[in-house]
């Protein structure tokens, strides 16, 4: 089958390109790209798609982020604002949801944020149990870090009315101390988990690959063409295959396997979208929750210096294992500490002539001050981080880090240093939409409209590079994917505007005409490739 590609504006964000006026893909590669003429010469009775003037680039990759969550969120009653604008709204949302969950579930909810309804407050376990008496029920806020239990919940989940706040997280209570039902950050992620393993373990394969399914239709429907899923354990892999022997990845999937998972989820390359190659360890904990292990202390709650999850020689005796046995390792590392520990660890067991022959990586890398980037530069690290989170939680970690939120996510520093930094969302942390990525590692912007880092604004060009052939390089797929050149896979993007054109601003704006993988469709918005 061949498609011929014209009428387009083409990103290819290769090396050296000439003028690219068409695009020919035949076998689901990329034959030919360039000039109308020699292009259209080298087809051979191809289907002519004609792009009306949209922008075609690179399908965009998404470096680290949780499919299974995505997914899981995505089956949830979609309790967002506008769409919920007050509790009733949601307690319906909740009601009906209830009728198609299967006795033994629980009823759930995602999406609201208590500031944006009307009558901004938490929903409680006495708004939950009017909606869903007598069976456990869970509404999720949009930031993953509270959510709303019902008295079944609570129960079910061992929280009693005198719990005292546990260890990185706490409890919402009325005005006589009992659980109001708002469960907040560690308590929230635990439950969170659970919630979603004990889902997987109730649905068939064919039901788990179902909610893969719904994942990447809507990360497909953001551009995104391949992902890296940083939380790949024995049941979310089962369900990746399910999906994927169904058909229904519409995204090469990368999987980071959880460290203690290794010997449950078989390694290598499962099929042209789904390969296991890389192992996943948590250095420290989070910006946003302030758990991430700093020198010096948190001048906000919980104050402290954040959470070391391994000592220096343990850290080091692991990646020295995961090294020898061929893995690419990718540490969780936040906080300036953790990001020390991590670089030791991996001074330890790099060869002393230098290189990083298995693009070991840092995820995240949010406070790798410059001592540290150019020890990481020096090793010759990869960092796989998230623009996003500059819009997302910026303020929050201006707030953490009064004297040096200008060095935080130090993109034109790390880049300038020489490493490879790959564009990713962390989703659904923040939202998946790499659209947002973009935007964010040019403007810099928090939700509150402050600069943070202003010297760290990258251009369009590099911004959209981290998303494509840098993402691309730390997945080791840069001979397969993030730019288009002859012989790559046809995995690309239709945008109804230019990127490197558009005013910054506005890149969240631009439309996804489709998103294509093999030169296939995976996702369109309306019917730009006739008769798929
Ligand atoms: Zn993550």
């Amino acid at each position: 089958m061949e498609l011929l590609v014209e009428d387009a504006t083409f990103v290819t964000m290769a090396e050296q390109a000439g003028p690219v006026e068409a695009m020919l893909v035949r076998d689901g590669r990329i034959a030919a790209i360039g000039p109308a003429g020699p292009v259209r010469a080298a087809a051979d009775g191809a289907q002519v798609v004609r792009l009306d003037g949209a922008t075609v680039i690179p399908g965009l990759i998404d470096a680290h982020c949780h499919v299974t969550d995505v997914g899981y969120l995505a089956a949830a009653a979609d309790c967002s604002q506008p769409s919920a604008p007050g509790i009733e709204a949601i307690q319906a949302r909740l009601r009906a949801a209830a009728g198609r969950t299967p006795a033994g579930a629980w009823v759930t909810g995602g999406g609201y944020a208590e500031y944006k309804l009307r009558e901004n407050r938490n929903p409680t376990r006495a708004d939950l149990d009017q909606a869903v008496p007598g069976r456990p029920a869970v509404l999720y806020h949009t930031s993953l870090h509270a959510c709303v239990l019902n008295t079944a919940a609570l129960r079910e989940a061992g929280f009693a009315d005198a719990e005292p706040d546990p260890p990185g997280g706490a409890f919402g209570r009325d005005s006589e101390g009992l659980l109001d039902g708002v469960v907040y950050e560690a308590p929230m992620f635990a439950l969170f988990a659970r919630n979603l393993h004990r889902e997987l373990a109730r649905m068939s394969d064919d039901a788990g690959g179902g909610l893969i399914g719904a994942a990447g239709r809507k990360l497909s429907s953001f551009g995104i063409s391949s992902a890296c899923d940083a939380d790949l354990r024995r049941d979310t892999f089962a369900a990746f295959a399910a999906a994927d022997a169904a058909g229904q990845l519409s995204q090469r999937i990368y999987g980071l396997i959880v460290h203690d998972q290794v010997d449950a989820v078989p390694r290598g390359r499962h099929s042209g979208r789904l390969a296991t190659e890389a192992v996943k360890i948590w250095a420290d904990g989070g910006m946003s929750s302030r758990t991430a292990a700093i020198h010096g202390r948190y001048p906000v709650p919980p104050y402290g210096s954040g959470i070391l999850s391994f000592e220096r020689d343990e850290l080091t005796a692991m990646v020295r294992d995961f090294d020898a046995r061929g893995y690419q390792v990718c540490v969780h590392a936040q906080g300036d500490r953790a990001i020390e520990t991590v670089l030791d660890a991996y001074a330890a067991v790099l060869p002393a002539g230098g290189g990083n022959p298995r693009r070991h990586r840092i995820e995240h890398g949010g406070a790798m001050y410059p001592y540290l980037t150019e020890r990481a530069a020096a090793l010759g690290i990869v960092i796989a981080s998230q623009p996003g989170f500059l819009s997302g939680l910026g303020d929050g970690f201006a707030a953490a880090f009064p004297d040096r939120y200008d060095e935080l996510y130090a993109f034109a520093s790390w880049q300038r240093a020489g490493i490879t930094v790959a564009g990713s969302s962390d989703a659904p942390v923040i939202t998946a939409d790499p659209r947002i990525g973009i935007r964010d590692a040019i403007v810099r912007r928090t939700g509150d409209g402050r600069v943070l880092g202003p010297d760290q604004r990258l251009s369009a060009r590099e911004a959209l590079a981290l998303y494509t052939t840098q993402a691309a390089i730390a997945c080791h797929r840069e001979d397969e994917i993030g730019s288009l050149e002859p012989g790559k896979l046809a995995d690309f993007t239709v945008l109804d505007g230019n990127p490197l054109e558009t005013e910054p601003e506005r890149i969240g704006g631009l439309g996804v005409l489709a998103t294509v993988l093999d030169g296939i469709p995976v996702y369109q918005s309306g019917s730009i490739f006739p008769g798929q």
